[in-house]
């Protein structure tokens, strides 16, 4: 346990981002840190792994430089590396909401909610919790009675909410994200639509897990991360599991991704269903000529007839290609 994993972001303005970034780059590099970290004109966001003293060193320096001198990380001890490589990319924002008009969460953002206020208010009845995650990420864990919104993606939140706006009307609401750099936005961008009463966990839910009072309660599941770690335990008191498998609907905290590439959709997925499926999410993932399941496992022709035969499904690559 001697690596660890950052999570930290801060909105504060960057001149020349893209010089910035190559600077950036070649300073992580150098201190063998592994990741991902997006650089803006509004703020830099990452997320990086490395020894204690490669992470030690990171957070110091960074914290030498005037913009990033009050930077919040949240620490995680690690096995090892959270990622293959160092990434670090300019990007217009540092994270993509895509509205009209871009909302600096310096000027205009809800109100923050330490996690003891936030397990306080999030039982009470007149508030409405909304999950500003992608459909994955909640499904895999979230706080008990949040809202689901029906969304793909984070940047078609803001329709979502113009649809169902009379959901929200009245009510205080609650906004949560992994580490709080989206509900920044998000929660302004409710202000600035005319919700009056907004609230975010400061921190996100992975300050909430570590939290010592309130030790992750009413949070079920767990929590997705955007590293090799798939996800992190927040709940210190009780574990519910509500992710559902995908193909037996039967309890499971498994992602794995369709082996057909060009679909990659992730999916809850036991061992033995993923064997059992070939790990295609539908009939024509299964049969794609490139299943990366069929070729990893060396499955010969007959063998994929006979998978398939056992979950009713017929293997006729002509008919596939003619239809
Ligand atoms: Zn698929």
């Amino acid at each position: 346990m001697d690596y660890r994993v950052l999570l930290y972001y801060k909105y504060v303005p960057i001149e020349d981002p893209e010089t910035f970034t190559q600077e950036h780059l070649k300073f992580c590099k150098e201190l063998g840190l592994k990741g991902r970290i997006h650089i803006a004109h509004e703020g830099i966001n990452g997320t990086v792994s490395g020894t204690v003293e490669q992470t030690n060193l990171y957070m110091d320096t960074l914290r030498k430089d005037p913009r990033f001198s009050d930077m919040v990380f949240k620490v995680d001890e690690a096995e090892g590396h959270a990622f293959k490589k160092m990434h670090v990319r300019h990007r217009k924002e540092i994270v993509s909401l895509r509205l009209d008009e871009d909302i600096d969460p310096t000027e205009l953002t809800g109100n923050y909610l330490k996690p003891k206020e936030f397990y306080q208010m999030l039982q009470d009845h007149d508030t409405i919790v909304i999950d500003a995650r992608n459909d994955y990420e909640y499904d895999l864990g979230h706080f008990r009675g949040a809202v689901r919104p029906d969304i793909k993606a984070f940047r078609e939140l803001p329709d979502w909410i113009r649809k169902n706006k009379e959901k929200f009307q009245g009510k205080k609401i609650l906004t949560y994200c992994t580490g709080g750099i989206r509900c920044e936005k998000f929660s302004g961008w409710l202000k600035k639509e005319g919700f009056e009463e907004v609230y975010q966990l400061h921190g996100g839910i992975v300050t909430y897990g570590k939290d010592p009072e309130v030790k992750g309660k009413l949070w079920d599941g767990k929590c997705y991360v955007f590293d090799e770690r798939i996800s992190v335990p927040i709940n210190q008191v009780e574990h519910v599991v509500v992710g559902r498998d995908y193909f037996d609907g039967k309890p499971c905290e498994r992602y794995v991704n369709c082996a057909n590439p060009d679909c990659n959709k992730q999916i809850l997925c036991s061992e033995e269903n993923e064997h059992k499926y070939l790990r295609g999410c539908s009939h024509e993932c299964r049969v794609h000529p490139r299943n990366l399941y069929v070729k990893e496992h060396g499955l010969t022709e007959e063998q994929i007839r006979e998978r398939l035969a056992a979950i009713g499904e017929e293997y006729d690559r002509k008919k596939e290609a003619t239809v």
